[in-house]
C-alpha cells in the first residue's frame, strides 16, 4: 500500500485545492482517485470502484495493463526523448508494426487526439491543393454535425456545439457541417473544392451515435465518386472498443486516413497518430509539420506494446461478446429508453421522468461504479475491455437502482 497524500489530505482537500488552484473546465465527480488495476480504482480514502468508463477508451486495456507497464518500465531505463532531430531504435518498429496492425501504408506519430485531427486536416488540405488540383487557399472539408474532434481553435471552428464555441472566435473557414447519419446531405454539399470529409465512424461525444447501415459505405462511394479523401476519426472509436480494431471495419469500408489517439497511449500516456495511404501522408516534406514529442521512445515502446495486444485479437474478441452481453444487459433495464452502441461501448438513454446524466452519474459513484454522462440524459458506458461478465453484472445493477430505484 502506497500512501500517496500525507494524512490529513483529504479528499475534500483535494478538491478544494482543484478549485482553487486549476481552471474550471471540467466538472468531475467528487471522487478522487489514488490507485488503479485493471478495471477497478480506489480513492484517497480507500474506497473501490468499478471502472464504467475507462477514461473515455483511453483505457482499453484497463489500469496499469502488466504488459504495458513493463514496455514502459523498459524504455524509462533506456531512452525516454530525442526530438525527431535524431532517429531512434523504437520509432521505425512502432510505424511499422502500426501499420502493418492496420493495414495502412504510413504513419504520422503526435501526442493528443486533437493534435492528429489538426494534421489531418493540414494533409488533406495539402493533397487537395497538390494532388486534386483545387485552387489555393479554397480547399473545404466537410464535417457531421454534433462531431466532437478536439479542442483547438481550428476544431472548434467545426463544432456545433455552442458551448465549446462561444466566446473562442474568430474561426478557421474552411469547414462545412451536414447532419451526421445522412448521405445525400453529404453529397449535396461536395464541391471541386471538397478536400476531405471528417466524421467519426461512431459518434462518442454526441451520446453514442450509431449511424444507419448503409451510411458509412455511401460516405466511402461519395468520395471515390468525387476524389475526396475519407478521414475517420478513431480516436476513440478505434483500438477495439467496439469489437474490431477500427468501428470501420463493421461496414467493410476502409478510409484514406485514420486517427488514433486514447488506447493507443495504453493508458500511459498521450499517443496519437494518423495513419493511412502513401500517396496522402508521403506528400508531407522536412519542415512542413512537426511535434516536439510526437514519436518519442517511451510512446513508441508503449505503442508497440499497445500494437502487440491488439495483434492477439483477445480484446476485440472480449469486446464482441461481452459487449452483446453488456448490450442485451441495459436494454431489460426499467428507466432506459434506448441504448446505442457497439461492442463494450453504450449510450444509455434515461428515459423522460428519469434522473439527468449527471445526477444518476453521482448516484453510480455512491454505489461505487464511475461513469460520465454524455449531453443531458445520456450515460456513457465504456468500462475496460479486461472486465469480467460479473463486473459487468454488477455495474448493470447499480445503474438500474440508481435509474429506477
Ligand atoms: C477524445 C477525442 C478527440 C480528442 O482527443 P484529445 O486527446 O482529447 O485531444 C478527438 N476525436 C474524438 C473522436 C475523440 O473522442
Amino acid at each position: 500500500m502506497t500512501l500517496t497524500a500525507d494524512a490529513t489530505t483529504t479528499a475534500r482537500d483535494h478538491i478544494a485545492l482543484d478549485e482553487r488552484w486549476s481552471t474550471h473546465n471540467y466538472h468531475p465527480l467528487p471522487v478522487v482517485l489514488a490507485e488503479a488495476e485493471g478495471a477497478w480504482v480506489t480513492d484517497v480514502d480507500g474506497r473501490r470502484y468499478l471502472d464504467f468508463l475507462a477514461g473515455y477508451s483511453a483505457l482499453n486495456f484497463g489500469h496499469r495493463h502488466p504488459d504495458l507497464i513493463a514496455a514502459a518500465h523498459e524504455q524509462l531505463g533506456r531512452l525516454t526523448l530525442t526530438s525527431r532531430a535524431f532517429h531512434h531504435d523504437q520509432f521505425g518498429l512502432f510505424c511499422r508494426e502500426l501499420a502493418e496492425l492496420t493495414g495502412t501504408d504510413m504513419v504520422l506519430p503526435a501526442n493528443s487526439g486533437a493534435e492528429a485531427v489538426e494534421s489531418a486536416v493540414k494533409i488533406a488540405r495539402k493533397w487537395a491543393y497538390q494532388v486534386k488540383g483545387v485552387p489555393a487557399g479554397t480547399a473545404e472539408i466537410i464535417v457531421a454535425g454534433s462531431n466532437f474532434h478536439g479542442r483547438t481553435t481550428t476544431i472548434i471552428s467545426f463544432s456545433t456545439d455552442t458551448v465549446a464555441r462561444n466566446d473562442f472566435g474568430p474561426f478557421t473557414p474552411g469547414f462545412k457541417v451536414v447532419p451526421y447519419g445522412d448521405a445525400e446531405a453529404l453529397r449535396a454539399a461536395v464541391t471541386d473544392r471538397t478536400a476531405a470529409v471528417l466524421i467519426e465512424p461512431i459518434q462518442g461525444e454526441a451520446g453514442v451515435i450509431v449511424p444507419p447501415a448503409d451510411y458509412l459505405p455511401e460516405v466511402r462511394r461519395i468520395c471515390d465518386e468525387h476524389s475526396v479523401l475519407f478521414i475517420a476519426d478513431e480516436i476513440q472509436s478505434g483500438l477495439a472498443r467496439t469489437g474490431d480494431l477500427l468501428a470501420l471495419d463493421h461496414s467493410g469500408v476502409r478510409a484514406d486516413l485514420y486517427t488514433l489517439g486514447k488506447a493507443l497511449g495504453g493508458g500511459i500516456m498521450p499517443v496519437s497518430a494518423v495513419i493511412g495511404r502513401r500517396d496522402v501522408l508521403g506528400l508531407l516534406q522536412p519542415g512542413e509539420h512537426g511535434s516536439t514529442f510526437g514519436g518519442n521512445p517511451l510512446a513508441c515502446a508503449i505503442g508497440r506494446a499497445v500494437v502487440k495486444l491488439l495483434a492477439t485479437g483477445e480484446f476485440q474478441e472480449r469486446s464482441r461478446t461481452l459487449g452483446a452481453y453488456l448490450h442485451s444487459r441495459l436494454r431489460e433495464l426499467p428507466g432506459v429508453a434506448e441504448v446505442r452502441g457497439r461492442g463494450l461501448w453504450a449510450g444509455v438513454q434515461i428515459a423522460p421522468g428519469g434522473p439527468t446524466g449527471r445526477v444518476a452519474s453521482e448516484a453510480l459513484a455512491e454505489r461505487g461504479v464511475l461513469c460520465k454522462e454524455t449531453q443531458d440524459t445520456t450515460l456513457r458506458v465504456a468500462p475496460p475491455l479486461v472486465i469480467t461478465r460479473e463486473e459487468i453484472d454488477m455495474g448493470v445493477d447499480a445503474i438500474a437502482t440508481v435509474l429506477h430505484p
